[in-house]
Parts: C-alpha cells; sequence; structure tokens
C-alpha cells in the first residue's frame, strides 16, 4: 500500500523508484525499510522533573545537512555529566534545568536551517532563483563559514552561568584542542578531559589561584601553552590566563590573569 500510515513494503519501495527514474534497479532483499518525512517538531520542555528528553525524542526535522545525530549525541553529552553530578550529589538540582536552557535554542536553531533548506530544494522557478541567489552568496568567505559553523555545530557557544564580569568570548565556547606543557610533559587538552571531569587549568605560571575549597570537586592543572587560541567563526581570541573547563569541553570560566568570576563559576557549575 501506498499510505503513509502503514508499514513500508520493498513493493512500495520499487513503485516508487519505477515512478520517479523508470526503473526500479533489480532492488531486493531489504536490511530495513522505513519512512521519513520533513516533519518539523520539538518537545516544549526537555525536563519534566526526572523524565529528560535528548536526541530524536527531543526534536525531529528533515535530514538535510545531516545535523539530527550530531544534535542528539551533543545532547547527551551536555545532560550526561550534569545528570551525574546530580545523582552523586556533587552539584545542585538546578544543574539539570541549565539542560533544557542550554540545548533548546540549538535544537531550535538546526530546525530553522533545514526548513530553511526544504524551502529551497522546491523545483519551481521562484525557488530556483532563490536557490541562484543563495549559491552566490555562498562563494563569499563570510556566509560560507557562517553557514557551516552552523551546520557543523562548531559555531554554539552557551550563555547559561555567565556574569557580567566574564567577558572573555571563549565562555559558553567550545575549548580548542591545543598543546600543552604540564609537569609530567607534553600532551593536549583534549587529552585531560578524557576523564569528564571538571578541570581548571591554569596557564599562568605567576598565578595563584586558590581553588582549595574545591580541590576534591575540580581538578587544578598548571600547564604552559604557546598556541594560538583560534575559535570556529570568531578567529583567533586573546590568550586566556587561566580556563575552568565543563566536562563536556564546553569553557564555563576564562581568566585574563585576574580571578574576578571563577569563584561565582565554580559555585554555578560545580558546588553541592
Ligand atoms: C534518511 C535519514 C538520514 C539521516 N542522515 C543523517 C546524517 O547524515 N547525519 C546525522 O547526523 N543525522 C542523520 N539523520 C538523523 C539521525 O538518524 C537521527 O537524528 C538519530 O538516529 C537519532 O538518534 P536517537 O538515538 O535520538 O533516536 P533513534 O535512532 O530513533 O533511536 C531510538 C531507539 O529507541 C528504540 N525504541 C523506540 N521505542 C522504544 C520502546 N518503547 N522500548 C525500547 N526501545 C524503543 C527504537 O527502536 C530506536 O532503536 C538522518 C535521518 C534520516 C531519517
Amino acid at each position: 500500500s501506498e499510505s503513509r500510515f502503514t508499514e513500508p513494503t520493498l513493493d512500495d519501495l520499487r513503485a516508487a523508484l519505477v515512478r520517479v527514474d523508470a526503473t526500479d534497479y533489480g532492488a531486493h532483499s531489504p536490511r530495513f525499510i522505513s519512512r521519513f518525512t520533513d516533519m518539523t517538531r520539538q518537545a516544549v520542555t526537555y525536563r519534566a522533573g526526572r523524565v529528560l528528553l535528548a536526541g530524536d525524542a527531543a526534536h525531529v526535522h528533515a535530514p538535510l545537512g545531516g545535523q539530527g545525530l550530531n544534535l542528539g549525541v551533543q545532547d547527551s553529552v551536555n545532560l550526561g555529566w550534569k545528570l551525574a553530578r546530580v545523582v552523586l550529589g556533587t552539584s545542585p538540582d538546578a544543574l539539570l534545568d541549565t539542560y533544557h536552557a542550554e540545548r533548546h535554542p540549538v535544537a531550535a536553531r538546526v530546525m530553522h536551517n533545514t526548513m530553511a533548506q526544504r524551502a529551497l530544494g522546491a523545483t519551481d522557478d521562484r525557488t530556483s532563483a532563490l536557490r541562484s541567489v543563495m549559491s552566490d552568496l555562498l562563494a563569499f568567505d563570510e556566509p560560507r563559514t557562517h553557514m557551516a559553523a552552523m551546520i557543523s555545530g562548531l559555531d554554539i557557544h552557551y550563555a547559561t552561568g555567565r556574569t557580567a564580569d566574564d567577558d572573555h568570548p571563549m565562555i559558553g565556547r567550545r575549548v580548542p584542542d591545543l598543546d600543552l606543557v604540564t609537569s609530567d610533559g607534553p600532551s593536549r587538552i583534549y587529552e585531560h578531559l578524557h576523564r569528564a571531569e571538571p578541570l581548571l587549568l591554569d596557564l599562568d605560571p605567576g598565578s595563584d589561584l586558590d581553588t582549595s575549597r574545591w580541590r576534591e570537586r575540580v581538578r587544578h592543572i598548571d600547564a604552559t601553552c604557546t598556541g594560538t587560541w583560534e575559535l570556529p567563526v570568531l578567529g583567533e581570541v586573546p590568550a586566556p590566563s587561566a580556563l575552568l573547563i565543563r566536562p563536556d569541553g564546553h569553557v564555563a570560566w576564562a581568566g585574563s590573569r585576574t580571578d574576578t568570576g571563577l569563584h561565582v563559576a565554580l559555585r554555578t557549575w560545580f558546588d553541592a
């Protein structure tokens, strides 16, 4: 049957192929067949008490741009460490509400751009003209970088927990994977994130950041880093003197030779 409301069969697939391409290409022995549409929907809230939604349970959209899986995995990475800390009692329950606050707008934006891509796929003359105007615009570096960073999710920055004192552009963004030298020798930032623990990276040999109260909860590493701090879309940003990195690799706080805002960030993210 060709109804959208029944399980699709191999005959449905063959009939569709014949309709579009005048041949079924000899299709046989399918591993599985399923239907998908450009349905675009998002759960109003990702958290209701002890019920949390992530991945396609929280949002569905047309698969254009191949963004759904990435979005769902990043939901889970954002939620996983928060859930673990709240269950272990090392962060307050309110931490779980930042999951919706941070991830709901990200999926809303993906749905927005997949709807736009879907609209651009129409074949009438006016849409063909619009597609060609878009192609012309995407020949320029700035719009192309903007679109690529959006579709790859590399431009994501979270605004939660930010205070008026926190103005470093890295706050809320994913930390880049730069080379470090610690007392154990050379390493890269991401190696220190494998344990999925909060990390305070002190990059100023002369500094004396007092994190004694959080010693049990936040790993503190002294290191030097001579690399260039380059972020997707933004380009080079001022080198921070210290960074507080969340277990999901996003920056909770960045210092510029002062600890202003550090204790607020530590309390916000990692206090019980
Ligand atoms: C044609 C197509 C192409 C795509 N291409 C891309 C791409 O290139 N890149 C990309 O990033 N994304 C792509 N996506 C999107 C991506 O496949 C989804 O976003 C992703 O698989 C969602 O993962 P999920 O774990 O949230 O949900 P699912 O993969 O749907 O997993 C949910 C699982 O739960 C099981 N389940 C459901 N109900 C129950 C129940 N009651 N009890 C037990 N188990 C249950 C289901 O059987 C399923 O295995 C594409 C999607 C489509 C349709």
